[in-house]
């Protein structure tokens, strides 16, 4: 199923993201904790792509594995920026062969200190986007930034370059995940200003470790509002504590988002079916539409 057909359901959408396994030795844990995801039935499911160091081998399988158990629809992440347009092609070759039929495109993080070359088979999303347009038979979904992405020098310049990536062929955005819900209002206002109209599915992420939490905020650069510092400050140390508090912190900016419209939500659940299944649960009746 399309993804776009969901999102733009009147039903409210709830879904979750798994990153695979870095090693084999790690495949059993990993694809248990998307089962007892899938078993949550979400709206869909989305599998990451070598993000944060981690291998790109086993998206397509998990992905396809979800789908064909479970029934849950599911998008696959691709990046480009270390690939060949060969090694592209071997991918979405692979997704149609296995019945996928949504692919979220990015470039990928660049190696740090380094900038796109001009010899490099990619340099920016919008080209992988146009690409798998033309490849055909996908829905395909971008990634855009409420604060603006880390390496851009404006978030107008930002929004420039999201406008491309949507007239390419992008059906629909998800955003990195923020923690203040009137970031992403005005980040809705401004790029339907620009012209952008495609729906933005909102990214959320439950806040369960603190470690965790400081790395991913340091390489994105997302705003920790100060009431979010304070449960960080007061719970932190506690792990079942901090857990209990970011679930309950994520539920409500979850409930504002659907309160005020907004069509889908994408929760970051990183492997942790207790966190999804709990956010689902406070979730049971506002997602039954
Ligand atoms: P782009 O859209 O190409 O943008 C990257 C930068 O280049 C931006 O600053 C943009 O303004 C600028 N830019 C774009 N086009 C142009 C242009 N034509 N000229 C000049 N500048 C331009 N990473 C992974 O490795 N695997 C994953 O599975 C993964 N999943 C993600 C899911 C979501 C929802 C999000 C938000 C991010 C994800 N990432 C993942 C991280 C992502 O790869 C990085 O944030 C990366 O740095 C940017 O990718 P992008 O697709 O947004 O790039």
């Amino acid at each position: 199923m399309k993804l776009i057909d969901i999102i733009e359901a009147p039903k409210p959408s709830l879904s979750f993201e798994i990153f695979p396994p870095k090693s084999s030795a790690a495949y059993e844990s990993i694809q248990k904790a998307a089962e007892a995801i899938a078993q949550l039935s979400p709206s869909y499911m989305s599998v990451t792509y070598g993000a944060g160091g981690g291998t790109s081998a086993y998206t397509v399988s998990i992905a396809a594995e979800i789908q064909k158990k479970f029934n849950v629809p599911v998008m696959a992440h691709l990046s480009c920026i270390s690939s060949t347009r060969e090694g592209v092609r071997q991918q979405l070759d692979a997704m149609r062969q296995n019945g996928i039929e949504n692919v979220l495109a990015l470039r990928g993080d660049l190696p740090s200190g380094t900038l796109p070359e001009p010899g490099w088979d990619y340099h920016y999303a919008s080209e992988l986007v146009a690409e798998i347009r033309e490849y055909g038979g996908f829905c395909i979904g971008g990634a855009c930034y409420p604060e603006g992405h880390i390496e851009s020098a404006s978030q107008a310049e930002d929004i420039a370059n999201l406008k491309k990536k949507v007239e390419a062929g992008c059906e629909f955005l998800t955003t990195q995940m923020f923690f203040d819900n009137n970031i992403y209002y005005n980040f809705l206002y401004k790029i339907r200003e620009a012209g952008i109209q495609v729906p933005v599915v909102a990214g959320i992420m439950p806040v369960t470790n603190v470690k965790q939490i400081s790395r991913i905020i340091a390489l994105s650069g997302t705003a920790l509002p100060q009431r979010f510092r304070y449960i960080l400050d007061r719970f932190g140390h506690n792990p079942e504590a901090m857990k209990q508090a970011g679930i309950a912190y994520a539920t409500e900016q979850i409930v504002d988002l659907f309160a005020n419209g907004v069509p889908a939500v994408h929760v970051y659940s990183m492997n942790n079916a207790s966190v999804a299944q709990k956010i689902q649960e406070n979730l049971s009746e506002i997602i039954k539409g």
